[in-house]
């Protein structure tokens, strides 16, 4: 399996022969994009050079996990479109052919590959799921989502070889975090023990990585961030957990576990 990040949430897997790419975003291109998602680095990769995909797997619908540029892309690689009920509505509005609506507990079958639909509890987006990718390696992508005992009970079936997470979200006034920040990361990690906790979500401005220890990200404090999250890191792997920082753009490998 292989891992390369493109930034944010956006994924590209590749796994038993196909190329899965997750709650994709290449923008933000208008006023309004930039005032909802203000992203503090560019993606890696434009959609443009981005030349074979089975699918898309998409989270929910928010316009830091997909957007017009996304879709585009899925229609010109005639590439299916797997996710929330609101991402297959709107990819079919946009003229792409194959939508998979999932809901949590549905699967789909992709090529060798089975995509599991697991619980998200997301207050903006009620429709949202996480995904398994279950192959000769298994995957867990969190979308956006809280730590939840649901969550918890529908991903202790699967060993997990990776597990992407959210590790920043934001804070509302009335129902609190929309997700998981770090410590929830950790408490994922912990409960569920995947070979590699990977944290994603960091960028977008504004998402608390640890509202307790004042710590948000921000367009110009990646050096704080980067402390923050090296700190996390090092304290999970004292505890004999794996954890791994992706860098934007550098493919990373994951061998197969020995049997
Ligand atoms: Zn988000």
């Amino acid at each position: 399996m292989r891992l390369t990040l493109i930034g944010h949430m956006t994924v590209l897997v590749e796994l038993d022969g196909l190329a899965l790419l997750t709650d994709p975003w290449f923008g933000p291109r208008t006023w309004l994009e930039r005032r909802l998602a203000p992203r503090i680095l560019p993606p890696a990769f434009s959609p443009e050079e981005i030349t074979t995909l089975d699918a898309l797997l998409v989270s929910h619908h928010h316009i830091d996990h997909l957007d017009e540029p996304a879709l585009t892309l899925a229609r010109r690689l005639g590439c299916a479109v797997i996710g929330s009920q609101g991402v297959a509505r709107q990819a079919r509005r946009a003229g792409v052919r194959e939508t998979v609506p999932l809901r949590a507990g549905e699967t789909t079958p992709l090529g060798p590959l089975t995509i599991h639909a697991v619980p998200a509890e997301h207050p903006l987006a009620s429709d949202a799921v996480g995904f398994v990718v279950a192959g000769s390696q298994s995957v867990y992508f969190s979308g956006d989502t809280r730590w939840t005992p649901a969550l918890r009970a529908a991903l202790s079936p699967f060993p997990l070889d990776v597990a992407l997470v959210q590790a920043a979200c934001a804070h509302y006034p009335f129902f609190g975090n929309d997700g998981m920040s770090l410590p929830e990361a950790a408490a994922l990690a912990r409960a569920l023990r995947p070979r590699w906790t990977v944290p994603l979500h960091l960028h977008c401005a504004g998402k608390w990585l640890d509202r307790r220890a004042g710590i948000r990200i921000e367009m110009e404090n990646a050096d704080r961030v980067q402390a923050a999250l090296s700190a996390w890191a090092d304290s999970l792997r004292a505890e004999g957990l794996g954890v791994q920082i992706l860098e934007p753009g550098r493919p990373a490998e994951y061998v197969k576990r020995e049997t």
